[in-house]
């Protein structure tokens, strides 16, 4: 049976981490601070906020919602976007998506500010990703997978790790960190010719297909690392992910189960995220407040 890769024992040592990084930011006098964006009251986005909250405050992060009506015009939440850029006070904030049909999300995730893009929704952050200029973050759920990895010691160098799944939220950057790492990528999806004979030859396999169990016994091989970012209802009401779990479990080397793996580390990574994102900003005003008295 694999060894199961625990999203809590994960936290344990991340959420440390973060805690101790914002005791230091509030000596400075400093009070880390999430804003998250509602537009609606989606009961899914509702529960998520109520969530991301506690974990928050709990870290000893501020969280501060900004809500508006389903029906606001795109100029109102473009309006919101840039009170929330301008306000000195907000070190990261969090934009509840899908946003409504009637609005241009990319042009909306666009106008925020790459330093406080804690989820990597901006193409800011997503050149970041890319360059590894550190302009921006990763978005969190595919930090998340890499958070796990470093957690169990799993060196990525040189390995071959296959990344099923292209979507710009979770495949795509998820690549380009494993990249990052030093693995041998490939990328595949729903054109992928013979998915089976690609990911059994995977020593890394990260699955984010959004289709539960779509990765089953015959996908897999021993000694295989498998990192389940799936998360859907299954017919019988309890959460599964995109690996069929009973049929890989006995077959890989390790695994994240669903729920309890990747899902419960993203809060923690966003926290985190805003975290870093008040140390850049505090580091930046010193260095600019030392250059000014360097001048004069
Ligand atoms: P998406 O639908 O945007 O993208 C899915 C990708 O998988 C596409 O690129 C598609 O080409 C590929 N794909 C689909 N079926 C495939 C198949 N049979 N073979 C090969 N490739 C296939 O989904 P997403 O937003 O990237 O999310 C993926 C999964 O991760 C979903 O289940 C979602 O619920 C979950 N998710 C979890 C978290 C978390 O915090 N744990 C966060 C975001 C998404």
């Amino acid at each position: 049976m694999a060894k199961l890769l625990l999203g809590k024992e994960v936290n344990a040592s991340l959420n440390e981490r973060v805690r101790s990084k914002a005791a230091r930011l509030r000596e400075a006098g400093i009070t880390p601070t999430l804003a998250i964006l509602r537009v609606g009251e989606r009961p899914d986005d509702l529960a998520y906020e109520k969530g991301a909250r506690k974990r928050h405050e709990a870290l000893g992060i501020d969280c501060r919602s900004v809500v508006l009506p389903a029906e606001a015009r795109q100029e109102e939440l473009l309006a919101a976007v840039e009170e929330l850029n301008r306000d000195a006070s907000v070190h990261g904030v969090l934009m509840l998506r899908p946003l409504p049909a009637h609005i241009d999300e990319r042009l909306v995730c666009g106008a925020l500010r790459a330093e406080k893009d804690v989820d990597g929704q901006t193409e800011a952050s997503m050149a970041g990703v890319f360059t590894g200029s550190g302009v921006g973050f990763a978005p969190c759920t595919a930090q998340a997978c890499m958070e796990i990895l470093a957690h169990y010691g799993i060196d990525c160098a040189g390995r071959r790790a296959v990344v099923v799944g292209r979507s710009l939220i979770v495949g795509k950057p998820a690549a380009m960190l494993l990249l990052q790492k030093n693995a041998t990528v490939t990328v595949c999806h729903t054109r992928t010719a013979d998915l089976v004979e690609v990911t059994r030859q995977a020593d890394i396999l990260l699955v984010a297909a959004g289709r539960a169990g779509v990765i089953g016994a015959e996908h897999v091989s021993e000694g295989q690392i498998v990192i389940d970012v799936g998360i859907h209802v299954g017919a019988d009401g309890r959460l599964c992910g995109d690996v069929d779990f009973d049929a890989v479990s006995p077959v890989v080397e390790a695994i994240t189960p669903v729920p309890g793996g990747v899902g419960s580390v993203t809060t923690s990574v966003l926290a985190e995220h805003v975290t870093e994102a008040a140390l850049r900003m505090y580091r930046d005003r010193q260095s600019r407040i030392y250059i000014r008295q360097e001048t004069f």
